[in-house]
């Protein structure tokens, strides 16, 4: 019988990687669960939830990994966890493939299959397992309720007998998922969206939305999709341009939620210190892309500034500040992954090598990082 292990996360990290529902249909496929005691309970999936769906519940992070095949997590696994697993076990986990890189190497070099959920390949078959997507949706959606709660002031417009409340004016800078989420859980609130990208696939995104959409619409504009549909970095002309239109419109904003992301690089900077001096006291920034180093120069990852009034926040991990349906969502991604690993006659692991999914998130086999994208330059 296939066994999957699932311990707890750092203390840092709510979320966790299996849900009372996924345990169910793994029990389902014939695949035995054992959970760390506790490992959900910031899930709200008390052990209690788990044992009820058919998961072993057990005492210690050494007695889940004894002699599992699969290890599932949220965030990397110390090399002590995996080689507690049988050898050769997968690891499926958003890994951080591109950070600290010796602790990578001691992690393949327990001989682990180590499955990196982040580079799940964005094709069709795969929407159900695409971890950056479901994380995103709940990030975008928490950066405005952040937002509206740090900003002290209504986000509709409301006409009451004492006197009108002006509706927020909020400004979403990179439509992409997180953005997307950002600017129809703005709308909900009521307020006034405006929102800002480099690939033009987003104008019409933004308008179904309901927002206006703002952006330097040159011929570099019509060219900034790559073929994987994520922006290219832009030229120097193209950054000057795009900052004289942000520089005027961010002047009149009352919140700003910025998004903005290249696929392994630091994020873009789209606003400057001066365009936060422009700003109302009172404005709010959360700055989501804090974690690459942040799309705002005043941004400080993990924390909550104040310059001249306006608060800038940096979030390092907003799903995770919604772990029910983070963990809930997250939990479904690897399930889905699973399932194309699993022989539902025979109920046993059959990994399919030369599938793109496995091929796209494969980082490392019998101790050797394997992932094109992780070799040393010129290699
Ligand atoms: P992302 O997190 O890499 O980036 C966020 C946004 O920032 C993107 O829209 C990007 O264009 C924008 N951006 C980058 N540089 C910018 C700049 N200088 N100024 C303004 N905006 C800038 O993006 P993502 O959320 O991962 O989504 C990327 C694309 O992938 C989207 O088109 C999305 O719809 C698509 N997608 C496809 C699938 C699928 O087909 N399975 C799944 C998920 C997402």
């Amino acid at each position: 019988m296939v066994t999957i292990a699932v311990t707890a996360e750092r203390d840092d990290e709510p979320r966790v990687a299996v849900s009372p529902e996924t345990v169910k249909k793994l029990k389902g496929l014939g695949v035995s669960v054992k959970v760390q005691q506790g490992a959900g309970t910031k899930s709200r999936f008390a052990d209690e939830l788990l044992r009820a769906q058919g998961a072993e519940i057990a005492p210690s992070a050494g007695e889940a990994l004894a002699g599992a095949d699969i290890l599932l997590k949220v965030r990397r696994p110390t090399p002590e966890e995996v080689k507690a697993l049988k050898p050769g076990a997968i690891v499926a986990a958003m890994l951080a493939p591109y950070d600290d890189r010796a602790g990578l190497e001691s992690l393949a070099g327990t001989g682990a299959v180590l499955m990196a959920m982040e580079f799940m390949p964005r094709i069709s078959r795969a929407q159900s397992m695409d971890v950056l997507s479901s994380q995103a949706n709940l990030a975008g959606y928490k950066a405005v309720i952040d937002a509206a709660a740090m900003f002290g002031q209504a986000l509709p417009m409301m006409m009451t007998a004492a006197g009108t409340v002006p509706a927020a004016k909020t400004f979403i800078m990179g439509v992409g998922v997180a953005g997307l989420q950002a600017i129809a859980t703005a709308r909900r609130l009521g307020a006034i969206v405006s929102a800002t990208d480099v690939r033009p696939a987003t104008k019409e995104q933004v308008a179904s939305l309901g927002a206006k959409f703002i952006a330097v619409e040159d011929e570099e504009f019509k060219q900034a999709q790559t073929a994987a549909g994520y922006a290219k970095p832009m030229s120097a002309e193209y950054q000057k341009k795009q900052a004289e239109l942000v520089a005027s419109h961010i002047k009149g904003q009352d919140i700003v939620i910025t998004t903005a992301l290249i696929p392994g690089r630091p994020a873009p900077r789209l606003v400057t210190a001066a365009m936060v001096e422009s700003m109302k006291p009172g404005s709010v920034i959360v700055d989501l892309a804090a974690e690459r180093g942040g799309n705002c120069e005043m941004t400080q990852p993990g924390k909550v500034v104040q310059h001249k009034g306006v608060t800038i926040a940096g979030p390092l991990n907003l799903a995770g500040e919604v772990p029910v349906n983070a963990s809930s969502l997250y939990a479904k991604n690897l399930l889905a992954f699973l399932e194309t690993m699993l022989d539902k006659k025979d109920k046993s692991l059959k990994v399919n090598w030369d599938d793109e999914l496995i091929k796209g998130t494969l980082v490392a086999k019998d101790g050797r990082i394997v992932h094109p994208s992780l070799q040393p330059q010129g290699a």
